[in-house]
């Protein structure tokens, strides 16, 4: 089969990055766009991921060593599709390609940081600590680059950060540019983003002491705006009570009406962080129903068998301040009544919207009811990861090499 256009892969977490490099070690020649400065999606906020329970990097830093290593794949960050038009044996897609205020001469040396004094708040912390404007975006950034908010600043401290680089590196007036392509398949792995809690005011969303599990993720992190301590946002103070509140907006009409299918396993995940950490704390999973597939089990038991664990099939209706703490309405369903209960965190486990919605990329051509993205094997279009369907990492790489043969069918195939 020959394949004589190259594959568009957009958005580079891991189910794009897995897409890219199945579809270039079999010979294809791939471009992989993604929106952000770096690589990597969301599974790089995480603090450790299940089943394994390793840090996000360890799959990643095998998967850059490929990309490093192949000629047949172009990354191109901080770039979307704003445009795209059919053609007789592919798509023809217009990038538009965000500034270049750092370029490729960058070598992350630090001095410009050096020279800058405005801070913005750190979007890879979910904006829970401040970084400065120009910055790592994160530890593990590939491409290793800095990036530059430089509408944060001023244009004397932008031309002072400029002056500070010696590899004449940083370009303050540098503007938005595009590229056209032509490609002979599509492969979207555009992923999600979290359900915003603050859209959960009857669960607290928006409270200080409530916060969703994305946010757990970056507290436990080393990386993260407390150094990897779980403690309370409004004190600093660690919980002995963490509640985690499952389904929250989701498998609800009001919000999303589906389920994201990791936030059960999810948090039990974030209970053994809290466990390892606080071990005198007490934690309570208040769920409809927790669903742990397969071999996800193993983890339900371990957590199940913890000392002061308490697994608790109610729904959460109201989470409300109280003296110093919060106070929870449950449906207990067990006792058959409705319960308070007190806890100084809650963790909400929100769900996944799939990047499809709110955000019209124009190669978006088929989704479902929840707005999840659709293969369009007319069109050259396949998609993979949770951009399809919420689901573990795992199940994302396994997508993603399937959506790789399909693209290079396409490809080879033609319209
Ligand atoms: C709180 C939480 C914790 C989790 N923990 C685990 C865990 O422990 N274990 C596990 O197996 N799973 C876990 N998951 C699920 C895991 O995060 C997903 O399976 C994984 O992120 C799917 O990867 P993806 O590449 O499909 O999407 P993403 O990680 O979302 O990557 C998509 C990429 O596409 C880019 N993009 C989006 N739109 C565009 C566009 N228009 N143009 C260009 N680029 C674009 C994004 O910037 C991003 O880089 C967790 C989920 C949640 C909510």
């Amino acid at each position: 089969m020959k394949v004589t256009r190259p594959l568009l892969v957009v958005g580079a977490g891991i189910a794009g990055v897995t897409a890219a490099l199945e579809a270039a070690e079999a010979g294809a020649e791939v471009i992989l766009v993604e929106r952000e400065p770096t690589i990597g999606g969301r599974v790089l906020r995480s603090h450790s991921y299940f089943p394994k329970m390793c840090p996000p990097t360890c799959g990643m830093e095998i998967n850059i060593r490929r990309l490093e290593a192949n000629p047949r794949i172009r990354v191109v960050v901080a770039a979307q599709v704003a445009a795209a038009e059919p053609t007789a044996d592919g798509w023809k897609v217009t990038l538009a390609l965000a500034p270049a205020f750092v370029n490729g001469r960058c070598t992350a040396c630090g001095d410009c940081e050096q020279a800058c004094t405005t801070e913005v708040a750190d979007p890879f912390n979910l904006g829970m600590s401040a970084v400065k404007a120009i910055r790592l975006p994160h530890l593990h950034a590939w491409p290793r680059r800095y990036v530059f908010d430089r509408a944060a600043c001023s244009d004397d401290e932008a031309r002072a950060i400029a002056a500070s680089c010696r590899y004449d590196a940083i370009d303050p007036t540098a503007t938005p540019t595009t590229e056209t392509l032509e490609v002979g398949a599509v492969v979207l792995a555009t992923g999600w983003r979290p359900y915003p809690s603050e859209r959960l005011p009857e669960l607290g969303g928006g409270l200080p002491d409530v916060i969703a599990n994305v946010e757990m993720e970056r507290l436990a992190s080393p990386s993260g705006p407390t150094r990897g301590a779980i403690l309370r946002p409004s004190d600093g103070r660690p919980p002995a009570r963490v509640a985690f509140i499952q389904c929250a907006g989701s498998r609800d009409v009001n919000h999303l009406p589906y389920c994201s299918s990791v936030c059960c396993l999810v948090s039990l995940k974030q209970a053994t962080y809290v466990k390892e950490q606080l071990p005198e704390a007490e934690v309570t999973i208040y769920s409809i129903d927790l669903r742990t597939p397969g071999r996800n089990e193993d983890l339900l038991r371990k957590v199940a068998a913890l000392q002061g664990v308490r697994l608790v099939k109610g729904k959460v209706g109201r989470v409300e301040p109280a003296a110093r703490s919060l106070r929870l309405r449950v449906e207990d369903v067990e006792a058959e009544r409705i319960v308070e209960a007190d806890a100084d965190l809650v963790v909400l486990a929100t769900g996944m919207v799939p990047s499809a919605v709110g955000d019209p990329m124009p190669l978006f051509t088929r989704t479902d009811e929840d707005g999840f993205a659709l293969d369009d094997p007319a069109a050259g279009i396949t998609v993979a990861g949770v951009a399809r369907r919420p689901e573990d990492v795992a199940s994302s790489v396994r997508d993603a090499t399937g959506a790789a043969a399909r693209a290079i069918a396409a490809a080879a195939r033609g319209r």
